[in-house]
C-alpha cells in the first residue's frame, strides 16, 4: 500500500513569485515521494490563525518567508539551535503535532562558500543589509573561526546597530559603517555580500566596478535576476562570484532533508529552476 500523501507549503506575503514550490515538487517527483508543495499568501494579521489551521490540518512541514521569519517564533513549539541562535525561522517540521522551527538559511548561505573552499581565517567581510537574511548570514559566519572583521552597512543605521550587537554577542568582531563609505569599504573587503533588496528590480548597486578588487569574492543573495548589477560588475573585473540561487538551492535542500530524512535530488531541483538552459557559469 502506498503511504498517505503529505502536504508542504510556503507562507509569506508576497509569495506568488517564490520558486520553492517548483523546486520541492520536482524533488518529490524525482524521488517518487507521494507529497506536494503549495504556496499560501498569509498576511501578518492572519499569521497566528494560519499557523493554527496548518497545525490542525496536519501539514507535514512548511517554509516561511518575508515578513514572517521572526514574527512566527512565538507560535512554534520547539526551536532548533539554528533558529534560536539567529532568532529567525525559515523551515518548520510538524513532528506528531509539534511544530519545530529551523533556519536553513544559515547552511544555505555558507554551503556555496564551502564549495569554493574559502578560507575564513583573517578575512574582512562587508555585509550590505540588516534584515532577516543578514541575521542568518552573521549567525552562519559565527561558526567560522578567526574571521578578522565584519562590517555592516545598512540604510537604517538603527537596524545596522542591532545586527552589530547580534554579531558581537556571537563573538564576531562586528562594526557598522556609513552607506557613503561603501566604495572604499568594498575595495578593502575579501568578501562582499549583498543582503539588501537592491538589485531585485535591476537597480544599480552602490558599489561600482572600480570598487571591486579582482581578488575579492562577491556574493549577491538576490536570485532573480540571476546576474544582478553587482554580480555583473564583479564578473567584469574577474572577481569570483557567488549567485543567490546557490543559497536558494542549498537552503531548500536542507529543508528537504529535515522533512524527509533523504538527501535532496539537487540535480532535479536545479533542472526545475533552470530548465534546458542549465546553470549559469
Ligand atoms: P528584509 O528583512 O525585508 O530586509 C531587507 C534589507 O534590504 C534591509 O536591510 C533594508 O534596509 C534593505 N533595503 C531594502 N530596500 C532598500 C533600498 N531601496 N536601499 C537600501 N537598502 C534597502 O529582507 P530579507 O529577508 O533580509 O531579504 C533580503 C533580500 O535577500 C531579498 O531580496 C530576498 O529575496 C533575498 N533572500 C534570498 C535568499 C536566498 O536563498 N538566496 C534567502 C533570503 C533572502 P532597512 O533596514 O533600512 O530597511
Amino acid at each position: 500500500m502506498s503511504s498517505p500523501i503529505k502536504t508542504y507549503c510556503i507562507i509569506g506575503d508576497p509569495v506568488q513569485h517564490s520558486l520553492s514550490p517548483v523546486m520541492h515538487n520536482s524533488a518529490f517527483s524525482a524521488l517518487g515521494i507521494n507529497s506536494s508543495y503549495i504556496s499560501f499568501r498569509v498576511s501578518s494579521r492572519e499569521l497566528k490563525a494560519s499557523i493554527e489551521s496548518l497545525k490542525s490540518i496536519g501539514i507535514a512541514g512548511f517554509n516561511v518567508t518575508i515578513p514572517h521569519k521572526i514574527s512566527i517564533l512565538p507560535y512554534l513549539d520547539v526551536l532548533d539551535n539554528t533558529a534560536s541562535k539567529s532568532n529567525a525561522v525559515n523551515t518548520v517540521k510538524n513532528e506528531g503535532g509539534q511544530l519545530i522551527g529551523y533556519n536553513t538559511d544559515l547552511y544555505g548561505f555558507i554551503q556555496p562558500l564551502y564549495k569554493r573552499n574559502i578560507d575564513f581565517k583573517g578575512i574582512k567581510i562587508l555585509i550590505m543589509g540588516a534584515g532577516g537574511a543578514a541575521y542568518a548570514i552573521v549567525t552562519a559566519l559565527s561558526y567560522e573561526k578567526e574571521i578578522d572583521e565584519i562590517i555592516i552597512v545598512n540604510r537604517s543605521t538603527q537596524n545596522a546597530s542591532n545586527l552589530v550587537q547580534h554579531g558581537l554577542k556571537l563573538g564576531l568582531n562586528t562594526h557598522k559603517d556609513d552607506f557613503n563609505n561603501l566604495p572604499k569599504l568594498a575595495l578593502q573587503s575579501d568578501l562582499i555580500v549583498n543582503a539588501t533588496s537592491i538589485g531585485l528590480n535591476n537597480e544599480s548597486s552602490p558599489i561600482g566596478r572600480e570598487n571591486i578588487n579582482p581578488k575579492s569574492i562577491v556574493y549577491d543573495i538576490i536570485y532573480k535576476p540571476i546576474i544582478t548589477d553587482l554580480l555583473g560588475k564583479a564578473k567584469d573585473v574577474n572577481a569570483k562570484v557567488v549567485y543567490g540561487y546557490e543559497m536558494l538551492l542549498a537552503q531548500g535542500a536542507q529543508a528537504f532533508k529535515i522533512w524527509t530524512g533523504l538527501d535532496a535530488p539537487i540535480h532535479a531541483m536545479k533542472k526545475a529552476l533552470f530548465g534546458i538552459f542549465g546553470e549559469p557559469q
